[in-house]
């Protein structure tokens, strides 16, 4: 590809490079312009919490990060690298990019220690000792260690989405990318997906966050990035986002959910 040999996109953050960074992304689905003119760099241990309308193209956004969707345009980079788009290149692009989904996608016929090895033995060659011993710290890492043996259905939606993010940080990937975590949740198990996302934050994983759950993105983003019909209006720092949106759409978005 012609893009490989190009400088840095224009506009880099002056500081540090970024790990994650999208330039001029466009994307269609047919006739509907879902991303547009995406421009967005995210540094080592940043966490980024994404809002907007439904259908304001949050998801489509995650979905091209770990290539789960290809881009029309532009470039996305890991790292400095871009985006492989298929061969083994793509494999360890999808270890590298953990994703979380509203949905929790466990493999139901598996135990819950299986889930979480499967990916590092078989896509990573991981000794299943080690795997084992490893899938059992980030059990205990995100407070189902006792659950290990139990089949996903076993569990409540709360424990099942705490796997889930267990299974994603096995393969210890660069970047963690969260659309929606919590709101295919009970109310009362939103909390203990949103503690161990806080704790994952704190532990310096880089986050790209979408979500209903304002405390989370009151307390934890460091950067609010507003979206609407497919464009990037504004990035914020959460105070003034939540106290000052500088958009009327996000003001008008704000004013519908606060
Ligand atoms: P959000 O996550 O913000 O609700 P999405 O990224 O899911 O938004 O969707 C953005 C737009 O793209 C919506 O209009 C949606 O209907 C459309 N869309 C999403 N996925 C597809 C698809 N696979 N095919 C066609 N249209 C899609
Ligand atoms: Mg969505």
């Amino acid at each position: 590809m012609t893009q490989i040999t190009q400088p840095a996109p224009e506009g880099s953050a002056a500081t540090a490079p970024a790990l994650l960074s999208l330039h001029g992304v466009q994307k269609h689905f047919g006739d509907l312009h879902v991303l547009r003119d995406i421009e967005l760099e995210v540094t080592a241990g940043e966490v980024v919490v994404v809002l907007g309308p439904s259908g304001s193209g949050k998801s489509t956004l995650c979905r091209t990060i770990n290539r789960l969707e290809t881009i029309d345009e532009g470039e996305i980079r890991i790292d400095g690298e871009l985006l492989p788009t298929s061969g083994p290149g793509l494999a360890r692009l999808r270890s590298e990019v953990g994703m979380v989904f509203q949905s929790f996608n466990l493999f139901a016929h598996k135990s819950v220690l299986d889930n979480v090895t499967v990916a590092p033995i078989k896509v990573k060659k991981v000794p299943r000792a080690q795997a084992e011993r490893e899938g059992r710290e980030l059990l205990e890492r995100v407070g189902v260690a006792d659950q290990a043996d139990k089949l996903p259905a076993q569990l409540s939606g709360g424990q099942q989405q705490r796997v889930a993010i267990a299974r994603s940080l096995a393969m210890k990937p660069k970047v963690m990318l969260f659309d929606e975590p919590t709101s295919a949740l009970d109310p009362e198990m939103i909390n203990e997906v949103i503690t161990v996302m806080t704790d994952l934050a704190k532990s310096g994983m880089t986050m790209v966050v979408v979500t209903h759950e304002m405390g989370f993105a009151r307390r934890t983003a460091d950067r609010v990035v507003f979206m609407d019909a497919g464009r990037i209006v504004e990035i914020q720092p959460p105070e003034q986002f939540f106290t000052a949106p500088r958009s009327e759409r996000a003001q008008d978005f704000l004013s519908k959910i606060l």
